[in-house]
């Protein structure tokens, strides 16, 4: 599984960070993917970054 955030929607809250330090990075106030693709283990995690973030900017495929 591959996530995506959307650097035009994201606000920098933090909270994909605090949900899933493993996949999840904030780099200049923007959160970054830094494991490509998600292993098995950490996509549950994962997944649930992507519903807490506020502003809709994490998707996966
Ligand atoms: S939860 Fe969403 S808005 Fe907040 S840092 Fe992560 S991607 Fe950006």
């Amino acid at each position: 599984m591959k996530f995506k955030v959307d650097q035009e929607l994201c606000i920098g809250c933090g909270a994909c960070e605090a949900d899933c330090p493993e996949v999840f990075e904030l780099d200049d106030d923007k959160s970054q993917v830094i494991l490509d693709p998600v292993p098995k283990e950490l996509q549950a995690s994962a997944l649930d970054a992507e519903e807490s973030c506020p502003v809709q900017a994490i998707s996966h495929e």
